[in-house]
C-alpha cells in the first residue's frame, strides 16, 4: 500500500465528530467512534475532529504524510475554532487541543498522547497576565514533557528526575502543590533538556506542534509496547490508529473543577448504579496514574449535586443507548461538565453474568442477547474455588491443567498421599509425571503437580475428571521421590510435609498457605440442575447470591436454545453423581481402564503375563459387574457409553528397567533366578514397545488379547440384563477406541455381539447395546463412510486425533516445545487445548460428512478434552455434532457455550467487544 492508494480512495482522511458514529470504529478508532456517537446524542462533548486510520496506514506505508492530509486538518481546525470561539496560537483567546491515539480495539496506554498543544511563550505570558500563572506554567511544563518524550524521543526519566527534585526542593508530595516559581523553572529546564538531547527547540508555532504530534501518534502504532500488546491480544497489525484532536478542557482549575472515571454499573460485582472515582481540582491523567488517591463518586455528589445529577442522566442515556455497561471519562471545568470518552466497559466474569441478566429484567435486552454477553471462559473462572487476592509471588509456574485452588502438604508418592489423607491431612501430590499407579494418590490429594507432561497428559486428564486442581509441566521443579524432596530452580529445596498452595487456574505454585474461597456458583448449579439426583434437587431454591442467580438463569436459557446435548466423561459413581448434578445428560465416555487402576492393575498384568490369567479375568469380571451396575443405576434414564480397554499395555506392566536391574542384581549375587520374576521379565520384554502410544492399544489390544474386553462386555451385558429384569431404564452403549480400519470394527463387533447374545440367551431376553466407534485416527476420519456402515454411532476422540494428526505426543510435548512455538508465534494456540480447526477440524468435518452420507441419522459425539473447551465448542456446533462429553466440572461450561453458539448461529446477535 502507498500513500496515494489511500488518498485516491474516496474516503476523507479527517472527520469531524458530528460526521461519524459508533459503527465506524474501524475508520475512527474506538475512542473516535464513541466521541462521534456522543456528539450525535447531544452529550456535552468538547468539539474536535478525528484523523482516520486510513491516514495512519497511508503514513506508515509511505513513510510520510498522505497527500492532502494537512489541508483537511486545517479545514477541520477552522471549524473547531469556530465552534469553540477560540483560536490556536491566539494569546487573547487561545485554543488548546489534546492529540490522542485511538485504535479500533482499545490498547490502554500502549500508544501516545500529547496534551496542551497550542501553548507557546506568548500564550503563556498572556495567560499569566490574566491571573492564570499557575495553570499556564503547569500546562506549559506538561507540554514540554510530553512533546519532548513523545514527539522528539527524549528519555522520559530525564523529565521525571527533575520533577522529583522539584518536589523535594519545594517540600511537597505532589506535582499539583508546586508553586508558580517551581513550575516556571521546570518549564525552562524541560526545554533545555530537549535542546540538549535533540538539538531542536520546542516549536513555538502551534500548527507545527499539532502536525508533529499527529505524526508521533501514527508512529506509536509500531512502537515496541504496542506491537507486543497486539501480539498478546491477537489484534491485527495492519489496522492502524486514528488520532483524536479535541479541545482541551481542564479539571485543574480550582474548586468547581475535577476529573473522574466511572462506569454505568459496578464492573466488579455487576451491581446496578453508577460506580467510579472522582478527583477534585485534577486532570484525567491524575486519576488514572494514581499520583493522588481518587475519591468515590459520591464526593462529586457532596460537592456539586447538580453536576452529579447531570452526570447520572448522561450515564443512564449512554447505557440505554449502548444497551450495555459503559465506561466513561469526564471532566468538570469551573462548574461545567464535559464527557471525554465512552466505550463498552470491561467487566469481571461475575459482573458479566449479573449485568446481562439484570439488563434482561430491565427489558433492555432479551435472554438470547444476554447469552451472547457471557461466555464459557467466564463461567469456568466462576466455577472453581479460588485464592483471595494476594500479593504473594509464585515459587514456580507450570501449565494450568485443571482449575481450582488447593492448599496442602507436599508428598511424593501415592502411598504417602493416601496414608496422610487417611489421617485427615490435606496433601499435594508432587510427581515427575503421573502413571495409573498414582491413581489412589490422586484421589487422596487435594491437588497434583508434575514436572513433566502437558494438558492432555495422564495427570491432567485424570485430575480434570476428578475435579482436582492440577498444574503440570513445572519445568523448574525436579522431584526426587526417593529422597522425598522437590528442588526448584536448582537450589530451593522443599521437603515432604512443606505446605504449598496450588492455583490450577493460573498454573502457579506458592510456598505456604493461601486462603481459599469456595465457588457459590458451582454450589448453586449443582442444587438446581434438572439432572441432579433427587436428594440434591430437593434442596433447590433460588440462590441468594446475585451472580449465582444470574448464572442459573442464563444456563437455563442456554439449555432451551442449544441444539447439542451435553454428557460427561465419568467412571466412578461419585463422578457420575457429580455429572448429573452439573446437568450432564448422560455419560459420553466411561474410560474402563480407569476402573483398572491402582492395585487392580495387577489383574491385567496377570492376564498378559499369563500368571493365573483365568483367576484374574474372573476377578475383573466380578468387579466390572459391580461397577457397571452402580454406574448404570446412578445414570438411570440416561445413556452411558462404555469405552473398552484402551491404553498401551505397558501402563499395566512393571517397568522394564526395574525388572532388568533386579535380574542383574540377582545374577551378580550368584543367586538362583526366581522363575516367576524371569517369566514376568520375559513377558515385559516381549510386550515392550518403543512407541507405545502408536502401538498395541485400543481395538488392536482387543483383537490381540480379546479376553479382557470380552469379560468387560460380559459384565456390562450381565449388569444390563439384571437391571432391565428389575424394570430399570438403563441405556448402555459400547465403543471401540483407536479404530483405523473397518475390518477391525467388524471383527471386534462380531466377538462382542456374540458375548452379548450369550448373556441375553442366559437371561431369556434380548440385551440391546449399540456399538459405536471412536474417530481418533486420521485414517478413521478419512474412511468414515465405511465405518458408518458398521457403527451405531461415532465419538470423536480429539485428544488422540490431535496427537496423530500433528504427530506430536500428547504426553510429552506441550510443556516444552509447544510453549516455545507459541512464544515464537509459530502456533497461536496449543492444539491439545483448543481444537485446531484447520487441520484436525478438517478431519472432523470429513468424518461427519462421510458418516452422515452413509447413515443420515448417525449420532455424533465428541469426547476429547476439546468438548469442554469454550473456544472449540462453536466449531463443533457448526460441524453438526450431536453432543459434547467432557469432565463433570466442565459440563455447565459446555451447556452455556452450546446455548450461546445456537443463538450466535441464528445470527441476530453479534458478540459485543468488551476488550
Ligand atoms: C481422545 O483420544 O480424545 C479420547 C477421548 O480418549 P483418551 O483421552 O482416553 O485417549
Ligand atoms: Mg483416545
Amino acid at each position: 500500500m502507498t500513500a496515494s492508494d489511500i488518498t485516491t480512495a474516496d474516503r476523507p482522511l479527517v472527520l469531524e465528530f458530528h460526521e461519524g458514529d459508533r459503527t465506524m470504529a474501524e475508520l475512527l478508532g474506538g475512542k473516535g467512534a464513541g466521541l462521534a456517537e456522543m456528539t450525535r446524542l447531544g452529550l456535552p462533548v468538547p468539539p474536535g475532529f478525528i484523523v482516520t486510520t486510513d491516514a495512519c496506514r497511508a503514513f506508515l506505508a509511505a513513510g510520510g504524510d498522505p497527500e492532502g492530509l494537512w489541508d483537511q486538518v486545517d479545514t477541520a481546525l477552522a471549524e473547531l475554532e469556530q465552534r469553540s470561539g477560540l483560536t490556536l496560537g491566539d494569546p487573547e483567546r487561545p485554543l488548546l487541543v489534546s492529540v490522542r491515539s485511538g485504535a479500533k480495539f482499545s490498547m490502554p496506554g500502549m500508544m501516545e498522547t500529547v496534551l496542551n498543544i497550542g501553548l507557546n511563550d506568548e500564550v503563556v505570558a498572556a495567560l499569566t497576565e490574566r491571573g492564570e500563572a499557575h495553570f499556564a506554567w503547569d500546562s506549559y511544563r506538561r507540554l514540554g514533557q510530553m512533546y519532548g518524550r513523545t514527539v522528539l524521543g527524549v528519555e522520559g526519566a530525564r523529565f521525571d528526575d527533575l520533577l522529583t527534585r522539584a518536589r523535594a526542593d519545594a517540600g511537597v508530595a505532589t506535582d499539583a502543590e508546586l508553586d508558580v516559581a517551581h513550575l516556571q523553572r521546570l518549564a525552562h529546564d524541560f526545554r533545555a533538556i530537549i535542546v540538549e538531547e535533540t538539538g531542536k527547540e520546542l516549536p513555538q508555532d502551534p500548527r507545527i506542534q499539532l502536525r508533529e504530534a499527529v505524526r508521533a501518534v501514527f508512529r506509536s502504532w509500531n512502537g515496541e509496547r504496542a506491537r507486543l500488546y497486539r501480539a498478546h491480544e491477537g489484534i491485527p497489525d495492519d489496522l492502524g490508529t486514528a488520532v483524536n484532536v479535541v479541545q482541551m478542557v481542564f479539571g485543574n482549575r480550582g474548586e468547581r473543577s475535577g476529573s473522574g472515571v466511572c462506569f454505568t454499573r459496578n464492573p466488579v460485582t455487576g451491581e446496578a448504579g453508577p460506580f467510579g472515582d472522582y478527583l477534585p481540582d485534577a486532570q484525567g491523567e491524575d486519576v488514572v496514574s494514581g499520583v493522588r488517591s481518587p475519591m468515590d463518586l459520591s464526593e462529586l455528589h457532596r460537592r456539586d449535586p447538580e453536576i452529579d445529577a447531570e452526570l447520572s442522566r448522561h450515564l443512564e442515556a449512554l447505557e440505554r443507548h449502548y444497551r450495555d455497561l459503559c465506561d466513561v471519562e469526564f471532566t468538570v471545568e469551573r462548574g461545567r461538565l464535559w464527557i471525554l470518552q465512552t466505550r463498552l466497559g470491561k467487566r469481571s466474569p461475575a459482573a458479566a453474568f449479573r449485568i446481562a441478566s439484570e439488563l434482561t429484567d430491565e427489558g433492555v435486552i432479551d435472554l438470547d442477547e444476554a447469552l451472547t454477553r457471557v461466555n464459557g471462559h467466564q463461567l469456568t473462572t466462576l466455577l472453581h474455588p479460588s485464592f483471595g487476592v494476594g500479593e504473594a509471588a509464585p515459587l514456580a509456574t507450570g501449565l494450568a491443567a485443571s482449575p481450582g485452588a488447593a492448599v496442602g502438604q507436599l508428598v511424593f508418592d501415592a502411598a504417602t498421599a493416601m496414608e496422610w489423607a487417611a489421617l485427615g491431612r490435606d496433601v499435594v501430590l508432587a510427581r515427575p509425571e503421573t502413571s495409573p499407579d498414582d491413581f489412589g494418590g490422586l484421589l487422596a490429594a487435594k491437588a497434583v503437580i508434575t514436572s513433566r507432561g502437558g494438558l492432555t497428559s495422564h495427570a491432567a486428564v485424570v485430575a480434570r475428571g476428578l475435579g482436582k486442581t492440577a498444574v503440570t509441566g513445572i519445568e523448574v521443579m525436579a522431584v526426587d521421590p526417593a529422597a522425598r524432596v522437590a528442588t526448584f530452580h536448582g537450589d530451593h529445596v522443599l521437603r515432604e510435609g512443606t505446605v504449598v498452595s496450588v492455583d490450577g487456574s493460573s498454573g502457579e505454585l506458592f510456598e505456604g498457605s493461601r486462603e481459599i474461597q469456595a465457588s457459590v456458583v458451582a454450589t448453586a448449579i449443582q442444587q438446581a440442575s434438572p439432572q441432579a439426583p433427587r436428594e440434591t434437587s430437593d434442596a433447590a431454591g433460588q440462590p441468594v447470591d446475585p451472580t449465582a442467580r444470574a448464572v442459573l438463569r442464563l444456563l437455563e436459557h442456554a439449555d432451551k436454545t442449544r441444539t447439542m446435548g451435553v454428557r460427561a466423561n465419568a467412571e466412578t459413581p461419585e463422578e457420575a453423581r457429580a455429572a448429573r448434578r452439573f446437568g450432564a445428560e448422560g455419560i459420553g465416555l466411561c474410560r474402563t481402564e480407569h476402573m483398572l487402576m491402582g492395585p487392580r492393575r495387577q489383574l491385567v498384568e496377570r492376564v498378559v503375563t499369563d500368571e493365573d490369567a483365568a483367576g484374574a479375568l474372573a476377578e475383573i469380571e466380578a468387579t466390572a459387574l459391580d461397577e457397571f451396575t452402580t454406574l448404570l443405576t446412578v445414570m438411570e434414564g440416561l445413556p452411558v457409553v462404555v469405552r473398552l480397554l484402551d491404553p498401551p499395555l505397558h501402563e499395566f506392566l512393571p517397568d522394564l528397567v526395574d525388572l532388568s536391574v533386579d535380574a542383574a542384581v540377582t545374577a551378580a549375587k550368584g543367586e538362583a533366578a526366581d522363575p516367576v520374576a524371569e517369566k514376568r521379565l520375559a513377558a515385559v520384554r516381549r510386550l515392550h514397545e518403543a512407541n507405545p502410544m502408536l502401538g498395541l492399544r485400543g481395538v488392536r489390544l482387543l483383537l490381540v488379547h480379546p479376553e479382557v474386553a470380552e469379560v468387560q462386555v460380559r459384565a456390562l451385558a450381565e449388569a444390563v440384563a439384571r437391571l432391565v429384569g428389575q424394570g430399570r431404564d438403563v441405556r448402555p452403549e459400547v465403543m471401540l477406541p483407536l479404530v483405523a480400519e473397518v475390518a477391525e470394527l467388524t471383527a471386534a463387533r462380531e466377538r462382542l455381539e456374540a458375548v452379548i447374545a450369550e448373556v441375553g440367551a442366559k437371561h431369556g431376553r434380548t440385551v440391546d447395546i449399540p456399538v459405536g466407534v471412536m474417530i481418533e485416527l486420521p485414517r478413521a476420519a478419512l474412511t468414515a463412510a465405511d465405518l458408518a456402515a458398521h457403527a451405531d454411532f461415532f465419538s470423536f476422540g480429539t485428544n488422540d486425533l490431535t496427537q496423530t494428526t500433528w504427530g506430536i505426543s500428547r504426553d510429552d510435548a506441550e510443556a516444552s516445545f509447544l510453549a516455545l512455538y507459541r512464544e515464537q508465534g509459530i502456533i497461536a494456540i496449543d492444539p491439545f487445548e483448543s481444537l485446531d480447526e484447520v487441520g484436525v477440524g478438517a478431519l472432523v468435518r470429513t468424518a461427519v460428512e462421510q458418516g452422515r452420507r452413509t447413515r443420515p441419522d448417525l449420532e455424533l459425539g465428541v469426547c476429547g478434552e476439546h468438548a469442554g473447551d469454550p473456544a472449540s465448542i462453536g466449531f463443533f456446533a457448526a460441524a453438526g455434532i450431536d453432543y459434547l462429553s467432557c469432565s463433570p466440572p466442565r459440563v455447565p461450561v459446555a451447556r452455556l457455550e452450546a446455548g450461546r453458539q445456537a443463538v450466535l448461529t441464528a445470527g441476530a446477535h453479534p458478540t459485543s467487544d468488551t476488550r
